[in-house]
């Protein structure tokens, strides 16, 4: 195991890449917020087989946090984070600083419509802002031959590839399926905000989405699988559903009917201090 690199600067990530692209190795890039688990780094695992170098970033992006959201108290240990990806085999962490990458009088916002409006973009206005203007910054800076997003963060995925497609970005986009704890609640570094009572009841939301997906295909209506969902939510002890919603699984355009193109059923809800999101196929 080799000791892992750190660099926080443009130039040093750009140096340090130079120098690998000149021997003729390709690089994938993993963009975090760190507070890295399992889910994370079954995204280094994907990359280190698609590419010769993997290089991680880790950057608690504030653009991408509304004002009442939990930016400051977002988990931050980067110690544990390098030795987690020294252990996995990653060859570089690029972590920026807040100042370097939005530096006095940075003016530049990237935004999508269609894709970036719906869900998400909804109910957490500018998140989507935030999170296209920092990963555009990320490729750009890096120019990745390939770049890895987890399914967990199924519309964010979309966004991105739909961000590389309209500008012109040379990166190919992979997306990971999500992993999973054994009683199939997704990973998230915000399952820490549950309590024991509340963790107990998370997997509901998962098994919920399964159900809705399975009548789906089974000729329920969307309203009503919707409105059922919900019911089995809050059942539980879920608070408020922000959504619960079977989606066209690219463009994220409301379906009414099993089609011939893949259809993805989203949901959002809060369990406590925590807002938990997920999804499947439908
Ligand atoms: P975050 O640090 O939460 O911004 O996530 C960084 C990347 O890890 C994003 O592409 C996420 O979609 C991905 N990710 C987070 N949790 C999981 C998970 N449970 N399974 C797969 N990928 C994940």
């Amino acid at each position: 195991m080799s000791r892992l690199e750190t660099v926080r600067t443009v130039p040093g990530l750009r140096a340090r890449l130079d120098t690998w692209r000149g021997q003729g190795d390709s690089i994938a890039l993993v963009p975090t917020m760190g507070a890295l688990h399992a889910g994370h780094l079954a995204l280094v695992e994907r990359g280190l087989a698609l590419a010769e170098r993997c290089v991680v970033t880790l950057f608690v992006n504030p653009k991408q946090f509304g004002p009442n959201e939990d930016f400051a108290v977002y988990p931050r240990d980067e110690q544990t984070d390098a030795r987690l990806l020294e252990e996995a085999g990653a060859h570089l962490l690029y972590a920026p600083t807040v100042d370097s990458m939005y530096a006095e009088g940075h003016a530049t916002k990237v935004s999508l419509s269609g894709v970036g409006e719906v869900l998400e973009g909804n109910f957490r206005p500018g998140f989507f802002d935030g999170v296209a203007t920092v990963v555009a910054k990320l490729l750009i800076q890096a120019l990745p031959t390939v770049a890895l997003f987890g399914e967990k963060d199924y519309q964010q995925l979309q966004v991105i590839k739909r961000l590389v497609q309209d500008l012109d970005i040379p990166t190919e986009i992979i997306g990971v399926p999500t992993v999973r704890e054994p009683d199939g609640l997704a990973l998230s570094s915000r399952n820490a905000y549950l309590t024991p009572t509340e963790r107990q009841a998370a997997p509901t939301l998962q098994q919920t989405l399964l159900e809705v997906a399975r009548r789906f295909q089974a000729g329920d209506s969307p309203a009503d699988l919707e409105a059922w969902g919900m019911d089995q939510l809050q059942k539980v002890g879920f608070g408020t559903v922000d959504y619960i919603s079977l989606r066209d699984a690219a463009t994220l355009e409301p379906v009414s009917a099993p089609g011939d193109r893949p259809a993805r059923v989203l949901a959002a809800a809060w369990l406590g201090k925590a807002r938990l999101i997920d999804n499947v196929a439908a």
